[in-house]
Order: structure tokens, then sequence, then C-alpha cells
């Protein structure tokens, strides 16, 4: 229902959190956030019921380290009932991946089928899941092929090779903690507003989480992903793809032929 995402130089979990409050008046069931920390670790909280249940939540046990990307969602659930469990984020196998999603995955049934013959088991009931973990399963495939050019983002082109084999709709963002300084977003029949400030992005599906930040807003197209850069130390980046734009893996490749049969 509403995304909120953030990379740059400040502390993202009360940004993430004031966004949400934002988000709030389009509805949901439950929400959740992912932050990934300067040591790398991916950190998740999510809650069934209002914003002020996750922010108990967070309140509770230690309080989350300073981090500067991060992505949060309010859910307004299709596929599988408003629990902690199907609450966004979502993440991958080894919890590298993180992804919030707004929006339908049709064809979820058969891309969970062909990932379960590869072994890999589900938490929750979502379509979203599915999304997560393919990613996740293209990170490694796309990894072990070992030759991409420097610099260049894994996640990024799993995420393009994911969207590649869905049908349905969705606006997204993700990260993962192996390029803490990369947040990929991508949309389809959802909408997704980048927010373009001083060293940093910040992202939601609605202009009111924005118009705090910045009045430099790019609204993404439809069919197109767009990769932002930025953080301590590095020099900040917004590059834009379209999705269908890529030349096919051999894994997206085999992937593609079982769903055909
Ligand atoms: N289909 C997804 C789910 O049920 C996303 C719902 C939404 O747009 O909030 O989790």
């Amino acid at each position: 229902c509403g995304i909120i995402a953030y990379v740059g130089q400040k502390n993202v979990q009360p940004l993430l959190i004031e966004g949400l409050k934002r988000l709030e008046y389009r509805g949901y069931d439950s929400s959740g956030l992912a932050v990934i920390d300067a040591r790398r670790q991916m950190h998740l909280r999510r809650a069934v019921g209002r914003i002020s249940v996750l922010e108990d939540r967070l309140a509770e046990g230690s309080p989350l380290p300073e981090a500067n990307i991060g992505l949060a969602h309010t859910r307004w659930a299709t596929h599988g009932p408003p629990t902690e469990a199907n609450a966004h984020p979502h993440v991958d196998a080894a919890g590298r991946i993180a992804l919030v999603h707004n929006g339908i995955i049709e064809n979820y049934v058969a891309i969970k089928q062909l990932l379960v013959e590869k072994g890999y088991t589900f938490k929750s009931q979502t379509d979203t899941e599915v999304l997560a973990q393919l990613i996740g399963d293209l990170c490694i495939q796309i990894k072990e092929q070992n030759h991409l050019p420097p610099g260049a983002s894994i996640l990024q082109r799993a995420v393009q090779a994911a969207l590649n084999e869905v049908e349905g709709t969705y606006g997204i963002a993700v990260v993962s903690s192996d390029e803490p300084q990369t947040l990929v977003v991508a949309r389809k029949g959802s909408p997704l507003i980048i927010g373009v400030g001083d060293d940093e992005y910040v992202v939601a599906s609605d202009a009111s989480a924005i118009i705090e930040h910045t009045t430099q807003v790019v609204h993404l197209n439809d069919h197109e992903m767009a990769v932002l850069r930025a953080g301590p130390g590095r020099e900040t980046s917004f590059r834009t793809m379209t999705i269908g734009d890529i030349t096919v893996s051999p894994v997206v490749q085999q992937l593609e032929n079982k769903l055909e049969e």
C-alpha cells in the first residue's frame, strides 16, 4: 500500500517512521521496516496494526543501530492475512535482501514452485516474498557467473532479471546488505516518486511522504527502474533504465523455459 525508502547520510529510522505516518491516511493493516547498518547487518521489524505498534516494537529491547539506508511499508493485504510474517519488508533465504512491494505478483505460484523445487522454504503466504527470494537466488547466480564489470551492481541485475519474469503490478524498493549504499526501485502500474536531496534520495509511493525532505522530485516512469547510490564517502549517483532492457543470462533463460512449460 505505502512505500518509503531512503539512502543517504542521515540516520534512517526516524525518517522511515515519519514517512510511514504520512502514508497512514491511505489505510493499511500492518507495517514494517528494514535498515542496513554500517557493519552491513540487516535489521528487520514488523508489526500488525497501527504504526504506533511498530514504534512500540522498536522501543522494546535494544534500539536499532544508526543506519543510512532502509525501507518501510504499510501493507494492505491481498495475498495472505494481515500477520507479522506476512508484513513487509520480506527478505530472501540468506537474509541479505529486503524488499517492500505495492501491487500484486500474478504468477507467484509458478515462481514459488520453481524455488521450492530448488530447496527454498517460505515464511509467509504473500506474493511478495516470492519476489524477494527470486531476487536473492538470482544474486547468487549472477555472482557465480563472475564476469561483471567493476562497479556493476549485482542487486540491480538481479532485480532487473527477476522483474522480467514476473507478471502483475508493482512498485518496489530493494536493498542488499552486500551493497549497503545502493537502493534499487522499480515500478509497473503502481506509482513511485524519487526525491533528490543533497547526497541523499527519498523514495515514496506518495508525494506526501517526500515534500518535507525536498522539492526536487522525479516521477519514475512505468516499466522503469532506478539505481540510487549515496552514503558516507561515496559519490551520489542516479541511473534509470527500462526494465525490459536486459541481456538474458543463462540463468534467466532456464527460468523462462521452465515457466513456459
Ligand atoms: N500483494 C502484497 C501483499 O499482499 C502487497 C499488498 C500491498 O500493496 O500493500 O503483501
